[in-house]
C-alpha cells in the first residue's frame, strides 16, 4: 500500500518473534534488536530518540516515572562506602530515597542549602562519588549555579546529576555545563498535558549502559502508550514553554503589584536572590512561581478555594494551571524546623501557571485573593 503513517503506531506488545533461533541470540547477545519490552519497545525507543535529541546527549531511557529515574539512575552508580553530595532543596520524593532508602545500604548522603556554592565545593573538596543537584528548585525557584559545581565535582573523579524538570529542556542546557545526567519527571512538561506518569534520564555511553541495565533489573521502564503520548507532548514543547514563560512572568509581575501577596519567588524577576545567574544560564525562566499570601495557613486556604480557572492539584507542568500550599502537599511529611529552613512558610502557595491565556489567570487570582 502507498502512504506511511504519518504518526508512528504504539507498539502494545511485550515480546518479538524471531525467524530462527540464530537472530533471537544474537539480540540476546548482542541487543541488536527487540526481545522483551521490559529490555526495549519500539515506542519507548522513537521518545528516548526524541528527548536524547533535545537535551543534546547520545541517549535517553525511558521510566515509568520521575522516581523511577531517579532511584535507578543514583542506584545504578553507588554502592556501600559511597559518598553523595546533594541539596536540601531537592524534590521530597529524591529526598527519601537520599534520606531514608541509601543509609540502609551504607550510602553517605551530606545536604547542603542550594544556593551556598562555597559550602557544597567545600563539601565536594572532601571526596564524593556522586554530586545530585536539582534546578531550579522546587517551591522557592532557587536557580543553582551547576556548571561551577559539575567542574569541581568532575575533578574528583565524580559523577553528576541533575533533575532538570522545572527547566524542561527548553529553558536550560545542562549538557553545556558537563552534567553527565539529566533527569526528567516526563509527567510535566515533557508530556504537558497532565495525562502521563513518566520520566526520563539523558546521558552518554558508560552511563547509559549502566542505567539501561538497572532499568532491565530494576523493571520501571516506560510502557508504549505513555511513550506515545509522551512523543505527542513532546511535538508541542517548545511552543508551550514559550506561553508558560511568558505567562508566569506577567503573572509574577502581578502578584508582586498585589496588596495582599507579600512576597513572589519568581526568578524572571530582579528581586529574585537568583534573578542574575538565572538570567545568565537560562533561556527562559518557566512557568513555575511560587508566593506568599498577607495572611495564616487558613486565610490561604481560603484563597486556594476560592480559584476557579487555577485548578487546586499537585504536580505541575501541564498546559492547565495548578496550585497548592506546600505545606500541605509537597512539604506534609517534613518537620516544622526542616519546613523553615526549606523556606515553606504557612502561607505559600505554588503555582504550575499553564498556557490559558493570561487574563483569565490573573483575573481569577484576583477574585481569590479578595477573600482575604
Ligand atoms: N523531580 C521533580 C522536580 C518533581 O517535581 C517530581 C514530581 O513532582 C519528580 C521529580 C518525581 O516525578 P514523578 O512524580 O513523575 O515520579
Amino acid at each position: 500500500m502507498k502512504g506511511k503513517p504519518v504518526i508512528p503506531p504504539v507498539y502494545m506488545t511485550a515480546t518479538y518473534k524471531f525467524d530462527n533461533s540464530d537472530d533471537l541470540i544474537d539480540v540476546v547477545q548482542n541487543h541488536s534488536g527487540y526481545i522483551y519490552s521490559r529490555w526495549d519497545n519500539p515506542s519507548v525507543v522513537e521518545v528516548e530518540h526524541a528527548v536524547a535529541h533535545l537535551e543534546g546527549y547520545d541517549h535517553a531511557l525511558g521510566f515509568s516515572s520521575g522516581m523511577a529515574a531517579i532511584s535507578t539512575a543514583v542506584l545504578a552508580h553507588v554502592q556501600t562506602g559511597d559518598r553523595i553530595v546533594t541539596t536540601r532543596e531537592i524534590y521530597g520524593g529524591t529526598f527519601e530515597l537520599m534520606n531514608t532508602v541509601l543509609p540502609g545500604f551504607g550510602v553517605d548522603v551530606t545536604y547542603v542549602n542550594c544556593w551556598k556554592t562555597d559550602e557544597i565545593l567545600a563539601e565536594i573538596d572532601k571526596g564524593l562519588t556522586l554530586l545530585y543537584l536539582e534546578s531550579p528548585t522546587n517551591p522557592l525557584l532557587r536557580v543553582v549555579d551547576v556548571p561551577t559545581l559539575a567542574s569541581a565535582a568532575h575533578a574528583k573523579g565524580a559523577l553528576v546529576l541533575l533533575d532538570a524538570t522545572f527547566a524542561s529542556p527548553i529553558n536550560q542546557h545542562p549538557v553545556q555545563w558537563g552534567v553527565d545526567v539529566v533527569i526528567h519527571s516526563g509527567t510535566k512538561y515533557l508530556g504537558g498535558h497532565h495525562d502521563v506518569t513518566a520520566g526520563f534520564v539523558c546521558c552518554n555511553k558508560p552511563c547509559s549502559d549502566r542505567i539501561w541495565n538497572r532499568r532491565k533489573i530494576f523493571g520501571g521502564v516506560m510502557d508504549p502508550m505513555t511513550a506515545f503520548l509522551t512523543l505527542r507532548g513532546l511535538q508541542t514543547l517548545e511552543l508551550r514553554m514559550h506561553k508558560h514563560n511568558q505567562n508566569a512572568m506577567a503573572v509574577a509581575r502581578f502578584l508582586a503589584a498585589h496588596p495582599k501577596v507579600t512576597a513572589v519567588h519568581y526568578p524572571g524577576l530582579p528581586a529574585h536572590p537568583d534573578h542574575k545567574i538565572a538570567s545568565a544560564r537560562m533561556t527562559g525562566f518557566g512557568g513555575m512561581l511560587s508566593f506568599e499570601v498577607a495572611s495564616d495557613f487558613d486565610g490561604t486556604k481560603q484563597v486556594m478555594d476560592r480559584l476557579k480557572t487555577i485548578k487546586l492539584a499537585t504536580s505541575l507542568g501541564g498546559v492547565t494551571s495548578l496550585a497548592n500550599q506546600p505545606l500541605t502537599n509537597t512539604h506534609a511529611a517534613l518537620s516544622p524546623e526542616a519546613r523553615e529552613k526549606a523556606g515553606v512558610s504557612e502561607n505559600l502557595v505554588r503555582l504550575s501557571v499553564g498556557v490559558e491565556a493570561v487574563q483569565t489567570l490573573i483575573d481569577d487570582l484576583n477574585q481569590a485573593l479578595d477573600v482575604i
